[in-house]
Order: C-alpha cells, then structure tokens, then sequence
C-alpha cells in the first residue's frame, strides 16, 4: 500500500518469455510509483537498449558464482543457459521498511521466494494466448536472434506446465484486459486484512492518522 504502515507484499510475475509479463510489470510500476523493482542479477549479455542497473545488473559467470558462495542471493536459477538471481539485501530491506516490491522471475525463483517468504510472497502467472501468438510475439519483439527464440519457444511449454504452482493465472489476450486483471489482484492483495491488520490498530489506539 503506497504511503501506509502495512506489510509489505512480495509480488512475482512469472511467464514463458514473450508472454508480455515486462509490458504488464512496467504499466503496474508507473501507475504505482511506491512498487519497488527487484533489479535482477544475471550473467546473460545485455540486449540493445538495456542498462546496467536498471534491467539487470549484468554479471560475469565468475561474479555470480562468488555472490552464490557468499550466500548473496534469496533465490537464483538457471533460464535460457544463463544464471539469474535475485539480492537477498535488497528483499531483507523492503521487507523491513514495509514496501511492496515486485519480481520478474521464473518458476524456480518463484517456489524459492514462497519458500523462504510464505507469509509475503503472491505468485502471479501470464499466460500466452498459444505457443503460435508467443512466438509472434518474439519474433515481433526484435530483441533475439532466431536461435534464441527458437530455444525460448522450445522451453515455454515446460515453463508452461507450471501454473499450477501460482495464486493466480492471468491470460494476456488484449493487454488491457491482462493489465486490468494483474492491477486487481495487486490492489486485492494489499487489502487483506493481514496486511493491513497494523492500521486497523493504529486507528484503534487513537493515535493521530499516519501518513
Ligand atoms: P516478456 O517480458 O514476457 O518476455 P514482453 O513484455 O517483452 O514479454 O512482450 C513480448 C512482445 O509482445 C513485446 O513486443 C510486447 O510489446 C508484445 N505484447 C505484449 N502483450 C501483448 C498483447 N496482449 N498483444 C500483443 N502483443 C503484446
Ligand atoms: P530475459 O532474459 O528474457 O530478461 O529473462 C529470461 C527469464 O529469466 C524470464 O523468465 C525472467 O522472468 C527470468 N528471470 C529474470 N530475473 C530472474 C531472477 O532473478 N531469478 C529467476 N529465477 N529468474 C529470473
């Protein structure tokens, strides 16, 4: 909940890739400004356009290795052929300031996160409309040579097949639809009342209204 004492609330975006679940995760950021972003670690090469720091933090094999034996990491995993991880700091410092922060990861990093964060962690998953449209999609995308999305093509039905680990499944058909029906289970989920349990008795101690 942007601006109010609460629990903050881990939200996980997961899809094949190419599903549209970057589209979906930007438009929910710029509506909701105090949704942090989990700024991945990965050792694959940036994509024209990327930016150190702001996609990804780009990493070597060897770097990513020595953060794993450092036990930096609060979930990582191998997709595509490269290392992607998620920093266990910055998951410790948002649980403890009470924001909301959001991740684009797999499956894998979704089942660890649930794991180590039952109590915070919702797990959403955007489904393409068929295998056909996903590959348009990457293909219209532009961003991966033909190999590349061959493989990511090859791996979406294994990704695919595990939808049945998530809270929610959302079927990215008309993007406004998608983004309406991941927009609702976001505000839903910051609405419950274990969330918000520490406002209800703020107000019931009679203390003056929290920012
Ligand atoms: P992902 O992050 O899941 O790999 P992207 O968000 O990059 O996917 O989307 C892949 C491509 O599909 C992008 O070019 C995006 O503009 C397009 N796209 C996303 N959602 C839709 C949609 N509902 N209909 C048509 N194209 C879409
Ligand atoms: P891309 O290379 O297209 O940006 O991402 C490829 C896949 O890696 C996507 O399914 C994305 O969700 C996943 N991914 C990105 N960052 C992480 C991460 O930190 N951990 C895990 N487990 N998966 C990630």
């Amino acid at each position: 909940m942007p601006g109010r004492k609460a629990r903050g609330l881990l939200l996980v975006v997961s899809s094949p890739s190419g599903a549209g679940k970057t589209t979906l995760c930007n438009r929910l950021r710029d509506e909701f400004p105090n949704l942090g972003f989990s700024v991945s670690y990965t050792t694959r090469p940036p994509r024209p356009g990327e930016t150190d720091g702001v996609e990804y933090n780009f990493v070597t094999q060897p770097t990513f290795q020595e953060m794993i034996a450092r036990d930096e990491f609060a979930e990582y995993a191998m997709v595509h052929g490269n290392m992607y991880g998620t920093s266990a700091k910055r998951v410790g410092e948002v649980i403890e300031t009470g924001r909301d922060l959001l991740f684009d990861i797999d499956y894998q990093g979704g089942r660890q996160l649930r794991h180590k964060f039952p109590e915070d962690v919702v797990l959403v998953f955007i489904l393409p409309p068929s295998i056909r449209e996903l590959e348009r999609r990457l293909r219209g995308r532009g961003t991966d040579s033909n190999e590349v999305i061959e493989r990511r093509v090859r791996v979406a039905r294994e990704e695919l097949r595990h939808y049945d680990e998530y809270d929610y499944l959302v079927m990215n058909d008309h993007i406004e639809r998608a983004y309406d029906a991941l927009r609702a289970v976001y505000l839903s989920q910051t609405h419950t009342r274990a969330r918000l349990a520490a406002l209800a008795e703020h107000v019931l101690s009679g203390q003056e209204q929290l920012l």
